[in-house]
């Protein structure tokens, strides 16, 4: 099984990345540089994970000490939704930038359909605690997105939460310059996303997966909210291959040919959490894992659900 998804870019994203949404600043730099060292060579950041800076320490620490060279890496961040307005896209990117100390990124994504007001606020409220939308939409930030890679900053653009109808909005706007690679979406046992998949593919957008271990560190969890972690027939599994849970669930979406990008600031468990190329999943372990699905979001306390471009009303 390919250790990489073939962007219709050609680029090659590694199929395993790290996660880095609540690894703190203080524990991050230490984690990036673990799992470089582990062998991953993709990294999940984003804006709004405000770790970004320690994130880039972390990069250069391992680019001068030789591990790797910026070009053998996949580094991956996030438009947030206060910054749609054309003004304001260069201006979050370039920050984004210099706190990871890059001079380019391989993928940048719109974090989230919704545009939110723009401001200081990540996410700006009115008195009342409602979400203040803002003006400007998906569609104007992507323009100064394609100016990025014109201008060869960022390398390939994406999306991130977007349901079928958002992304074929995205597809049939007029004068569209570069395409997105990839859709980000949470994906796991009780998420499988099979008809978002499908039809991304049928696209030529690749999938990323995200939370694939269940958020397990997410906020806002609520002590009733199933464990992904702790299926018992994923346990049973792991068990005959050897291996733990995480890595079968890692592994879950190599065999879809889905990238994957779990969280830890762990050093051992990012090592396990690479260790996913040296057992197969029988057909029959697929099918019982993609039965598992309820369509269980841990990450559905986005806010503005009642606004418009809210994008898990629809069914994919
Ligand atoms: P996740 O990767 O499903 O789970 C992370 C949690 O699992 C942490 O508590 C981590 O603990 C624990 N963990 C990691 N490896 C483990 C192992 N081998 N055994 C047991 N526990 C393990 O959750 P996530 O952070 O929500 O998702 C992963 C990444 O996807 C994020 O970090 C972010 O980069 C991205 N993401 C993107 C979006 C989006 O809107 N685009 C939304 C959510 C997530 P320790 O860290 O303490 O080891």
């Amino acid at each position: 099984m390919a250790a990489f998804v073939e962007l219709r870019t050609k680029a090659k994203m590694p199929i395993v990345g790290l996660g880095t949404w609540k690894s703190p600043p203080g524990k991050v730099k230490e984690a990036v540089k673990a799992a470089i060292d582990a062998g991953y060579r993709h990294i999940d950041c984003a804006y709004v994970y405000q770790n970004e800076n320690e994130v880039g320490e972390g990069i250069q620490e391992k680019i001068k000490e030789k591990v790797v060279k910026r070009e053998d890496l996949f580094i991956v961040s996030k438009l947030w939704s206060t910054f749609f307005e054309k003004s304001l896209v260069k201006k979050a990117f370039q920050k984004t930038l210099l706190d990871l100390k890059l001079d380019y990124l391989d993928l940048y994504l719109i974090h989230w359909p919704q545009g939110f007001q723009a401001g200081n606020e990540i996410i700006p409220t009115d008195p009342k605690g409602k979400v203040i939308m803002g003006k400007s939409t998906f569609l104007e930030a992507w323009e100064v997105m394609e100016e990025l890679v014109d201008q060869g900053l960022v390398k390939a653009l994406g999306v991130s939460n977007f349901n079928h109808f958002q992304i074929e909005r995205l597809l049939n706007k007029p004068g569209l310059k570069h395409k997105p690679v990839t859709n980000q979406v949470e994906c796991h046992p009780y998420l499988t996303q099979e008809k978002l998949i499908q039809y991304c593919h049928s696209k030529g957008i690749t999938i990323t997966a995200y939370s694939p271990l269940g958020s397990p560190d997410r906020p806002h969890a609520k002590p009733e909210d199933p464990l992904v972690l702790e299926i018992p027939k994923i346990k049973e599994i792991a068990a005959k291959h050897g291996k733990t849970a995480a890595q079968v669930l890692i592994r879950f979406h190599i065999q879809r040919n889905v990238a994957v990008i779990p969280k830890s600031v762990t050093p051992s468990r990012i090592q396990e959490n690479i260790q996913v190329f040296d057992f197969q999943l029988s057909d029959e372990e697929m099918a019982v894992i993609l039965s598992f699905n309820r369509n269980w979001r841990a990450c559905s306390v986005f806010v503005a659900a009642d606004e418009e471009d809210y994008p898990f009303h629809a069914e994919f």
